[in-house]
């Protein structure tokens, strides 16, 4: 027998080709299935590779054994092995990149396959022709068949669970490769291992074949090939993968960032409506598998108008944000809270109980109603919640947030912070609103408004100096209504605007009568709501009321809350300054309860200064108010206003304010708000009415109230 030999380097060499060959298929492989419109060229492309790469090995295999007698190729069976070879790898890859490889069909395709590699290997043992022809060991030469099938099925298999070859999968991708590498390259040295070449043997394809110097070369090239092919994928996957990667990442960022955006509030990142419904509907799954009791508390800020006029909006969004973040630590992680936009708020809250609902909305108010420091300004606002509990009271979604609505109207409508449950009667209140708000369309046409007026004094008891006209509505069935139920339904539904050019023109009318009975000095003070206030025919009709009536501009006081006038200070200054310009006179109302900021105050075209009644009220028990009241007159004074003290009840309010230098009184004391009639008769018919003097002397009974609250 001729002893052939090997060159290691080529050994190793023929290795790395049959891996970085397996390496290679393996990536296009996975754009088979991935690139639907190319896939027959991937198909080709990594049969191709695969086959080259095979062929490649083998004759790497090849070079790297030498026998001591000259060697040559025949071209024809060269070609031939090389054709088996790329075909046998397209049918593995087209069997492997089918949706699913059922184990019948791996067997039967590595069955195939592994012929086909061992048909290829023996095929090109045959182009060297050798003479006599070269004899084969039994046991290594199926060992080798059986190795060609065996690997052929684990590649295959391989191929198939790697098809879909993820980044994060690259280095399992190696290790198949490896694995095929392997046992591609042990199939051939097995089979090399089963050949015998007989002493004598002479290569017939020596002269006439590819000698191994052109042998190389080619394999050389088919190597480089292989290579190229590698590397122009790896760069494409490469570049691929990242552009995937990056742009599966910004999608799943927007797609975050958007679900957070429908489902959130914006400000304050609690969720919005359409996640609390959607909390609410799963709770009420919920219930209905396993009964359970939950509350819905609906929560609504008291005072947040004011600070936003005050201090703007920038100020008002940070104290919302302030008060979501009190709110949220006040709940539990299973209860959620929601803001409904503005400064409205839902808690959906677990109870063990119904009655522990009372226990968190009170949790809640006494969080929200403690003082907040927000950017340098000390802010105080109060919160009244209304409360709905499943099932008493309601089953659905939109039946319990309404329900807890109208309680919550209710708790605001008693005045104090705090809470209620819900009682159906609330619902009541909801349905006689919108009656009301009809009703409200008609009444000026019908003549069911009409003004009464209160008197004001020069402090302490007189003479009268005029008066304040006060909106009345006379309902034909309800009797007469107070402003504080009307005057807001008439803002909401923007009637507030012809409602008031009538009081308006009203009252200067009935101020002429007075003047053309004699009381020329007399003037009349007109309230303005915010509304009418940003109205732009405010200043016309002002105007045209005072012309109709031959009146000066000073015949007319006009009332603009503190608020109203500093909602907006640029504009508030514009339409007041065309108002002083008719010669009419400013009154801030309610002063000091809003967050004035003296710097505005001061340039504010005002005359007047009214102190809420509020204070005026607690003057007899409640030193800090006195603290208070005897600061703002001082303030007045300063600022060259006229201080009028409304409310006044009792002799001691009375003494106490002439005592600070109030310039004017109002209240139940001096004059309540009364028809014309009655007012000409106490104040028009004899001398100015002359309330007793502010002595100690025994406190008159208690004024009553003309309207019920
Ligand atoms: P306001 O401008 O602060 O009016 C004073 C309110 O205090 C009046 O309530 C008056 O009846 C009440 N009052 C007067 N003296 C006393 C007293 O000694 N003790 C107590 N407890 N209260 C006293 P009224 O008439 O119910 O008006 C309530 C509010 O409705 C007014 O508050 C004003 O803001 C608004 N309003 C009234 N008429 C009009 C109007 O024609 N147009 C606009 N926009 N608002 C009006
Ligand atoms: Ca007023
Ligand atoms: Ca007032």
């Amino acid at each position: 027998m001729l002893e052939g030999s090997y060159h290691a380097g080529l050994v190793l060499l023929s290795f790395g080709v049959a891996m970085l060959a397996a390496y290679t298929a393996l990536g296009l492989a996975n754009r088979i299935t991935v690139g639907v419109d190319g896939r027959w060229y991937w198909l080709v492309g990594s049969g191709a590779a695969m086959g080259v790469g095979i062929w490649a090995m083998h004759f790497l295999g090849m070079l790297a054994f030498s026998l001591p007698i000259p060697m040559g190729y025949d071209i024809g069976l060269t070609a031939f092995s090389l054709g088996i070879a790329v075909a046998c790898s397209t049918f593995a890859f087209w069997v492997v990149c089918r949706q699913t490889l059922p184990w019948g069909r791996l067997m039967l395709s590595a069955l195939l396959m592994g012929l086909g590699i061992a048909s290829m290997h023996y095929v090109g043992m045959a182009a060297m022709r050798m003479s006599p022809a070269i004899e084969y060991a039994p046991v290594p030469y199926v060992g080798s068949y059986v190795i060609a099938i065996v690997a052929s099925a684990v590649a295959l298999w391989l191929l198939h669970r790697l098809r879909h070859d993820r980044p994060s999968e690259r280095l399992y991708r190696l290790a198949a490769a490896a694995v095929m590498g392997l046992a591609v390259c042990g199939m051939h040295y097995l089979g090399m291992a089963a050949a015998q070449f007989p002493l004598g043997t002479v290569c017939m394809a020596s002269n006439t074949g590819l000698s191994s110097g052109w042998m190389a070369t080619s394999v050389t090239i088919a190597s480089l090939g292989v290579l190229a092919i590698a590397s122009v994928v790896a760069v494409l996957d490469a570049r691929l993968e990242s552009r995937t990667s990056a742009l599966a990442t910004s999608l799943a960022t927007a797609n975050r960032e958007l679900i957070q955006l429908a489902l959130h509030d914006t400000l304050t990142k609690l969720p919005n409506r359409i996640l609390l419904e959607e909390r609410l509907s799963q709770a009420l799954d919920d219930a209905r598998e396993k009964p359970n009791c939950f509350a819905v508390i609906f929560l609504d800020l008291d005072g947040f108008k004011a600070v936003n006029d005050a201090y703007g909006h920038e100020v008002g969004d940070a104290l919302l944000i302030e008060m979501a973040r009190r709110a949220r630590a006040t709940l539990r992680a299973r209860d959620s809270i929601a803001r409904l936009g503005g400064d409205e708020f839902v808690a959906l809250v677990q109870l063990s109980h119904p009655a522990e609902a009372a226990e968190v909305a009170q949790r809640l108010i006494d969080t929200l109603s403690r003082p907040a420091d927000v950017q340098g300004h000390y802010l105080v606002v109060t919160a009244s919640a209304g409360i709905a509990v499943h099932p008493s009271d309601g089953t659905d979604a939109r039946t319990l947030l309404k329900n807890a609505d109208a309680a919550m109207y209710h708790a605001k409508r008693i005045g104090r912070p705090g809470f209620s449950f819900f009682e159906p009667s609330m619902n009541a209140g909801a349905q006689e609103t919108l009656q009301l708000i009809q009703d409200l369309r008609q009444a000026r046409e019908r003549g069911e408004l009409e003004l009464y007026y209160q008197p004001k004094f020069v402090a302490p008891n007189g003479p009268v100096t005029g008066a304040e006209a006060l909106l009345r509505w006379r309902h034909p069935v309800r009797g007469l209504i107070a402003p504080a139920v009307f005057i807001p339904l008439a803002e909401r539904t923007g009637q507030i605007v012809p409602i008031g050019e009538w009081v308006i023109d009203e009252a200067c009318r009935q101020l002429r009568v007075w003047r053309d009975a004699g009381r020329r000095s007399w003037r009349i003070a007109v309230n303005l709501s915010a509304m009418q206030f940003s109205h732009v025919g405010l200043v016309d009709s002002v105007r045209e009321a005072l012309e109709r009536q031959g009146l000066p501009g000073e015949a007319l006081i006009l009332e603009v809350t503190e608020s109203t006038a500093m909602r907006d200070v640029q504009a508030s200054l514009e339409v007041l300054q065309r108002l002083v310009a008719l010669g009419v006179a400013i009154s801030i109302d309610d002063f000091g309860t809003g967050y004035s900021s003296l710097l505005y105050l001061k340039r504010l075209p005002a005359t007047e200064l009214k102190i809420d009644r509020g204070f005026v009220q607690q003057l007899d028990n409640d030193s800090e108010d006195a603290a208070i009241v005897s600061a703002i007159i001082a303030l007045g004074q300063r600022l060259n206003l006229k201080v009028v003290a409304e409310g006044v009840e009792t002799r001691e309010q009375q003494a106490f304010l002439t005592d600070l230098g109030c310039d004017a009184l109002q209240g139940f004391l001096l004059g309540e708000p009364m028809p014309v009639a009655d007012f000409d008769e106490a104040h028009l018919v004899d001398t100015p009415a002359a309330p007793p003097p502010p002595v100690s002397a025994p406190p008159l009974p208690p004024a009553m109230p003309m309207m019920p609250a």
